[in-house]
């Protein structure tokens, strides 16, 4: 059976646009599809595979809890969830975990675990949800409700309510529009998919307090931020602002499935027998990769080594931004990056990206207006400064064939 780009259109849904390429298999920051052609991967699957494609690590641990337990359901439970958890509270200091399957999942239970305790503590007027414009939580209707972008919720049937929409890092109006109905505000701490836009840390303190005031319930989606891919294991440490609750998914699997919901004892409890579940969430399978990924991510070593790394993506995107004359503007935290396009490129981030695959380099898109980098955290440096330029070539050529 003969696969191509076209399968695609004959037999899968439509809600994708994926490249012209059929991928096929990968090692560490290479990926090569069908046909054998070789691309250095700055896009990591979307952050996901934190430690690069196919880890030794994730193969070996596959290998020995496969053999051990794969699945057993939430009536019954497993010590490699147990272990995860116990491995998240030592590095975390929060003392309650629930595992689901991705980020939009945590996201969803983060929510309804923020209405269940308001509905408990201070009745069911306290529903208000804060979050902000451009702001991404994922794709189920709540998450996409929650979420800042219109396009994503509307033309679904009514919307759930009580949320509201706010300009990110705007202290003033966060402060008009936070009051006693406001059950939770969620945020995250570096817009991804909205445009690589770091929160201000003046922004954050005024959530923190915003949130207090009120007794709302703090909220950090660090699903795109978590893990180290900001240099820190999660991004909340370098704002000095601890949510009540974080959510995290993408790349503490190592390439698997997971997503996780950290919160207090005492927040926690409001969630009792029953008010919420998953049938894969927690499966051992993926806990023993998620611990073996933890233990890898959060070694001062490798933060400290994520944190060169950045510094060198950062500063060679400022380079190419110079020797291409197509940025204005290089920013982001740690290895999650984005390269805004002067306005005369405006809107052709997509073309972009499709032009230097066809380059060899794999890059992401925030929007159309910004080239999105979120490499493997291990990359090497040298690989790096190799992949910048060709990205530099590649977008030199790009610019020879398209414009001027
Ligand atoms: C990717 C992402 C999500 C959604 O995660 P899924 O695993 O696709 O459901 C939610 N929030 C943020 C910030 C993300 O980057």
């Amino acid at each position: 059976m003969k696969i191509t780009r076209k399968t695609f259109d004959e037999c899968m849904f439509p809600c994708y646009n994926p490249q012209d390429f059929v991928i096929a298999k990968a090692k560490g920051v290479h990926v090569y599809d069908t046909q054998g052609k070789e691309y250095l991967d700055l896009t990591s699957g979307i952050g996901v595979n934190s430690l690069g494609h196919c880890p030794k690590i994730i193969e070996k641990t596959l290998k020995k809890q496969s053999r051990r337990l794969v699945h057993c359901s939430n009536v019954f439970i497993n010590d490699k969830t147990l272990e995860l958890a116990l491995a998240l509270k030592a590095k975390t200091q929060y003392e309650r975990f629930f595992f689901v399957n991705s980020g939009a999942e945590a996201n969803e239970a983060a929510l309804k675990l923020a209405r269940r305790y308001a509905y408990d503590v201070a009745g069911e007027e306290k529903d208000e949800i804060i979050a902000f414009d451009h702001g991404f939580h994922g794709r189920t209707f709540f998450t996409v409700s929650v979420g800042g972008q219109e396009k994503y919720s509307s033309g679904f049937g009514p919307r759930p309510g009580a949320i509201t929409h706010l300009p990110f890092n705007d202290v003033a109006a966060l402060k008009a529009a936070v009051s006693s109905k406001t059950c939770a505000i969620m945020v995250e701490p570096v817009q991804g998919e909205g445009g690589v836009m770091p929160a201000s840390a003046e922004f954050m303190q005024a959530l923190r307090a915003c949130a207090d005031e009120v007794g709302a319930l703090l909220i950090f989606d660090e699903v795109q931020t978590g893990n180290a891919r900001t240099g820190t294991l999660y991004a909340y440490e370098q704002y000095g602002v601890r949510p009540d609750i974080l959510t995290t998914a993408k790349g503490i699997g190592g390439g698997l499935p997971i997503g996780i919901i950290m919160t207090s004892t005492q927040i926690a409890s409001h969630f009792g027998p029953g008010t919420h579940g998953s049938t894969f969430g927690g499966n051992p399978l993926i806990c023993a990769c998620a611990i073996e990924v933890l233990k890898v991510i959060s070694s001062d070593k490798f933060l400290h080594g994520v944190q060169e790394r950045a510094q060198l993506l950062h500063n060679l995107l400022e380079k190419v931004g110079e020797h291409t004359g197509m940025f204005s503007e290089v920013r982001g935290m740690g290895m999650l990056q984005g390269a805004i396009l002067k306005p005369e490129y405006a809107g052709q981030a997509g073309d972009i990206m499709r032009f230097l695959a066809g380059y060899g380099v794999l890059v992401l898109t925030a929007g159309g207006n910004i080239l999105r980098f979120a490499p493997a955290l291990n990359i090497k440096k040298s690989t790096l400064k190799q992949a910048m330029k060709l990205l530099e070539q590649g977008l030199l050529n790009y610019k020879q064939v398209k414009q001027v």
